[in-house]
């Protein structure tokens, strides 16, 4: 029998078979059948689906939904959609990724583009968490071993605000703990990431060493991992930028630090450091060490400032908590 009105998502069945109760409302079952009908949510233009199902904490993520839908709708219009293709899709307790290539085309040029996208389980509810675009068109990439993705702890969490314990030694499972916290710092595009923020109430944090490469341009450089770190000393003179936590996704605000300090740390290799750090990269280990102290950036900014941002975080708090997007 023919397909009279084919899912757009490229499954050769039915749209009113496929794509469709998700988008009058049916929870996806898995974080591939939602990928999936978002996929065909843009093709069809239903900025609603689209919003729906991203995650509060997805970088994109607006309070303002007129003009977050209105975005979303431009995009839906300004492209010719051809087909969806699936490489890999990957699922861990409440986590997954689907990497996949869209082709697709605006004007008549070619648009294909690659993501690995990141999900998460909120409650009932698959939410889109991010997406990493893939350099190029990879038509046989799929990845290899196990995903290795943390669950975030979010602004309103109580691990976030306890005074961390030390380490005694260095074992495999921490290791481990480092491994998976590189990975879903780089799915999350972030500076650093301290334990407390993937539920581990520990005095370990990672930065990717922010490099000045142009004032306000930073580049991200090599890991470093700092164990039981100690800061011994910071300079008098300070400098003030806007900081964002992975924490507390969409916030950004201006936080003086010092520009120098010095600080002791362990590495994963055992080895006791001292070592002087200025500027960004000063900055990222001053945030992430204030979460394995229970403080985060708000508590920094001036109380004024504060006042403003209540409402922004009783929001999220709700947001996060009730685990869904609205
Ligand atoms: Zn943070």
């Amino acid at each position: 029998m023919a397909i009279v009105n084919p899912c757009p998502c490229g499954s050769n069945k039915e749209y009113a078979l496929c794509c469709k109760p998700f988008h009058q409302g049916a929870p996806a079952e898995n974080a591939l059948l939602l990928m999936r009908s978002r996929y065909s949510a843009y093709v069809l233009n239903l900025p609603d689906y689209i919003v729906k199902t991203t995650h509060p904490a997805n970088p994109q993520y607006s309070d303002h939904l007129f003009s977050w839908k209105r975005s979303i709708s431009k995009f839906s219009k300004k492209f010719s959609f051809h087909s969806l293709e699936i490489l890999d899709f990957k699922e861990k307790n409440a986590l997954a990724t689907v990497t996949f290539t869209v082709h697709m085309s605006q004007g008549g040029r070619d648009a294909t583009f690659t993501e690995k996208s990141y999900f998460e389980k909120m409650g009932s509810l698959w939410l889109y968490r991010s997406g990493q675009l893939e350099e190029g068109y990879a038509p046989n990439f799929v990845t290899a071993g196990l995903l290795r993705l943390l669950p975030l702890a979010y602004y309103g969490d109580s691990v976030l605000r306890k005074k961390a314990e030390p380490l005694t030694e260095i074992t495999k499972e921490l290791k481990d703990l480092v491994e998976e916290m590189i990975e879903t710092m780089e799915a999350c595009d972030g500076m650093g990431l301290a334990a407390p923020q993937v539920h581990h109430s520990i005095r370990l944090f990672i930065i990717c060493a922010p490099i000045e490469i142009a004032p306000d341009q930073i580049e991200l450089g090599e890991i470093k991992v700092f164990i039981n770190p100690k800061i011994l000393s910071s300079s008098e003179e300070t400098w003030e930028t806007p900081e964002g936590c992975l924490s507390i996704p969409s916030l950004r605000c201006n936080v003086k630090r010092p520009k120098e300090i010095t600080v002791e740390y362990l590495s994963l290799d055992g080895s006791l450091r001292k070592e002087r750090f200025t500027g960004w990269e000063a900055r990222a280990i001053l945030h992430e060490y204030d979460h394995i102290e229970g403080i985060l950036f708000i508590d920094r900014i001036d109380p004024q400032e504060q006042t403003k941002f209540q409402p922004f975080l009783q929001n999220l708090e709700k947001r996060i908590h009730d685990g869904r997007a609205l």
